[in-house]
């Protein structure tokens, strides 16, 4: 009798496959098989180890191989995996390979790499080092060998000769052997010593103590709320080296930008133990011999960014998720999850304490806390001898603007630069100029593509589309009249850097912006830079808001934050607000009182005032009543259907198709379809349909029986589309 069994593959398809499987191979669920797909082969996971298909069996293929005996990932994370397909309505074997490393995804075994070295034959054991006494080289070596064995790396390090290498290997007393790695457990180890808490971080620190120290039941959700500078590290640090010490793992989150050497670094000093960094500058195989430590209990430490929250972890005894408000967290395209989110699903299904540490809490994260399923913990003190920073608002009405710098701005920078210390200026606008335009005219230098300005970037010669990509030379002429004179508008980092560098030659500029941070290791390198005080004037995008500390910086200035003020979106006045207090954090740290200007054409906007006079906790708190008023999340569901197409029609004609189907349904509410807010890209059209529920349970019951239908619909043929739940910026 032919035996079955169910794939999932990693294709966009809400279904699962059947395979024919050989009566001398054997398969659980989770572990990876290679079967023929078409034409291609492609790497799936066993959901069913013993399937009956319905339909003609003998139209099913056989398997080609099978890569495991056992599933890759513990149950715990497999449950987990089938949970957020379902919860993101996401097709399953998309979603199992988007959570395996790479490696794994292309087929390669999960398994560690081997070493090659270098050991004495039995030959070899038996010479007599005085033997080799007129080819000192062959000693040194040998005797070496005699001691360990050597890797090739080692022999180079330490200086071995080559010749004399090869020489013992011709006489046959020293050969090669491939090896495993043995997984060798690890022992907790403390490094430097701990800082003396402050009041606050002690109780801080007791309260996740004492959680420890019961037998566990349930998972739990700490919510640490402390301004920047107030020593959340250190709360983390104090709290994780209970859980090490017992043998435990902890798993480390931070946003995509935090992970840097720096970061590493404080881990490391602290504790010598295991620790593994997971970040983009990885092969795919030194990325699975990371995931492969964290899975089999090596590492004590893991430290990652977002797609971290899929590493499999032996004995996991804490999750912390640092910066939890920053939407890095947040998969934009394809398996669209929320890393902060599955956290919190993480924890309470592996029974952990989860901790979230931000200056600036999300709304979502605080509504939590109101309605009482995280603890709060609040840290409103910098640690050591820090102060809090000064505000100013300059009023850019009555201002003489200078590129982007009112004269005010300038003078005060000034004043902080002639005292030797440093100044940062915030532009979230990379580029010289966010748009090229005729001064006779008024025509406007657009991509086609996506019919928005170009931006121009005057060192390349450049005009660049920061939707799409594309790019070309700037042009001398305007595009519809001829002439000659183009004038550029919208001040961007790269223009504020060389107007710097003119109004104030003495002091050296750094610029860190994507574009300045292109290169491998560039960024690293531009931050210690910038920490060690060799520029006075630092320029940054958002880059440069998030946790880096500049202990010389004294004055910190916001250029231009209008735009935020008047957005339909309506998270961007929660964005402003963190990236404001998040910006002023930079400012007056190590007991030098540090200032923060914001330079805004309404000084009199609510949102200002309250974010200036009464600080992020006041005014998170009012725009949580707001939302809570107006029925937007956290105290409401939604979800977003994007669709885009080549002819408007297309795009247009599938959302009504799909809005039609989603009709009915008193408890969800379909909006649009609308024009997304980037109407075209890259020649696209691009539409938008809003569904949105007071209760989560009635908008997803409701996806998970129409979803399968959508996809049939003819109109879907015409047009792409995605589904995104827990939308964070449309
Ligand atoms: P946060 O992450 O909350 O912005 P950090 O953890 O980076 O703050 O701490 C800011 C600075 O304060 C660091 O230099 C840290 O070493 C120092 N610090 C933290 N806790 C203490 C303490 N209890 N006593 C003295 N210095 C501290
Ligand atoms: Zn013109
Ligand atoms: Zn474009």
């Amino acid at each position: 009798m032919a035996k079955f069994i169910r794939v999932a593959l990693p294709v966009p398809l809400w279904r699962s496959y059947d395979y024919q499987l050989a009566d001398d191979l054997s398969v659980t669920t989770g572990c990876r098989v290679i079967v023929p797909f078409g034409s291609r082969e492609l790497v799936g996971f066993v959901l069913q180890a013993d399937c009956t298909p319905d339909y003609d069996v003998s139209k099913i293929k056989p398997i080609k191989r099978v890569l495991e005996s056992s599933c890759i990932w513990p149950e715990s994370m497999w449950k987990l995996l089938l949970w957020a397909s379902g919860y993101y309505h996401h097709p399953l074997g998309d979603v199992l390979a988007h959570a395996a490393p790479v490696a794994l995804r292309k087929g390669e075994a999960a398994d560690y790499q081997s070493v090659r070295r270098y050991i004495r034959t039995a030959q070899g054991e038996q010479i007599d080092l005085q033997q080799l006494k007129r080819a000192p080289q062959q000693q040194r070596l040998l005797a070496a060998l005699s001691r360990d064995s050597l890797t090739p790396a080692q022999l180079r390090q330490q200086e071995y000769s080559a010749a004399a290498l090869k020489a013992l290997q011709d006489k046959g007393w020293v050969e090669t052997e491939v090896v495993k790695p043995d997984p060798e457990p690890w022992q907790f180890n403390a490094g430097d010593e701990a800082l003396r808490l402050n009041p606050q971080q002690a109780v801080a620190v007791a309260a996740l103590h004492q959680y420890l120290q019961q037998t566990q039941s349930a998972g739990k959700v700490w919510l640490l709320e402390g301004v920047t500078g107030s020593g959340k590290t250190e709360v983390y640090l104090q709290a994780m080296q209970q859980v090490l010490e017992r043998g435990q793992q902890v798993l480390v989150m931070v946003p995509e930008i935090g992970l840097t050497p720096q970061t590493v670094a404080r881990f490391e000093q602290r504790f010598k133990v295991p620790i593994v960094a997971l970040h983009s500058g990885l092969t795919d195989s030194e990325r699975l011999q990371g995931w492969l430590q964290a899975r089999d209990g090596q590492a004590a430490i893991i430290i990652g960014t977002r797609s971290a929250i899929f590493t499999p972890c032996k004995s996991l005894g804490m999750i912390i998720l640092d910066e939890e408000h920053d939407s890095s967290f947040k998969q934009q395209d394809g398996f669209r999850y929320n890393a902060r989110d599955l956290a919190v699903k993480r924890a309470y299904d592996e029974k952990l304490p989860l901790v979230l540490g931000t200056a600036t809490p999300s709304l979502e994260s605080l509504a939590n806390v109101e309605a009482g399923r995280y603890q709060h913990l609040q840290l409103t003190d910098r640690a050591g001898e820090a102060q809090h920073a000064k505000h100013k608002i300059i009023d850019l009405k009555q201002q003489r603007m200078k590129h982007g710098l009112s004269e005010e701005l300038l003078a005060r920078m000034n004043q902080h630069l002639e005292k030797g210390n440093q100044v940062l200026l915030f532009l979230n606008r990379r580029g010289f100029a966010s748009a090229l335009i005729c001064h006779e005219c008024g025509w406007v230098s657009d991509c086609h593509r996506c019919q928005k300005p170009f931006t121009v970037h005057q060192q390349k010669n450049l005009l660049q589309c920061h939707h799409c990509g594309a790019q070309q030379r700037i042009p001398r002429q305007c595009g519809d009249c001829g002439s000659t004179q183009l004038i550029t508008q919208g001040v961007g980092t790269e223009q504020l850097e060389t107007v710097l560098q003119q109004e104030l030659p003495d002091y050296p500029v750094l610029r860190i912006d994507r574009d300045s941070t292109r290169k491998k290791g560039q960024l690293a390198a531009h931050l210690t830079a910038a920490a060690s005080g060799e520029y006075p004037i630092l320029i940054g995008t958002q880059m440069l808001a998030k946790g880096h500390h500049f202990p010389d910086v004294t004055l910190v200035a916001l250029l231009d934050v209008d735009g935020a003020l008047y957005s339909s979106d309506f998270r961007a006045s929660e964005r402003l607000g963190q990236l404001y207090t998040q910006v002023a954090g930079r400012a007056g740290r190590a007991s030098k009182p540090g200032t923060v200007v914001l330079q805004t054409h309404h000084p009199e906007h609510p949102l200002i005032q309250e974010l200036v006079n009464n600080g992020y906790h006041d005014f998170a708190r009012s725009a949580l009543a707001e939302r809570q008023q107006a029925l937007l999340p956290p105290y409401a569901s939604m979800a977003l259907i994007r669709a885009e197409a080549m002819v408007e029609q297309d795009a247009l004609l599938l959302l009504q198709a799909i809005g039609q189907h989603l009709q009915g349904v008193s408890e969800v509410v379909v909006i649009g379809p609308m024009p997304a807010p980037l109407a075209r890209r890259a020649g696209r059209f691009r539409f938008q349909l809003l569904l949105h529920a007071e209760q989560r349970k009635f908008l997803h019951a409701w996806l998970q029986r129409q979803l399968p239908q959508l996809e049939k619909l003819p109109e879907a043929r015409k047009a792409r589309w995605s589904l995104d739940i827990d939308p964070q910026d449309f």
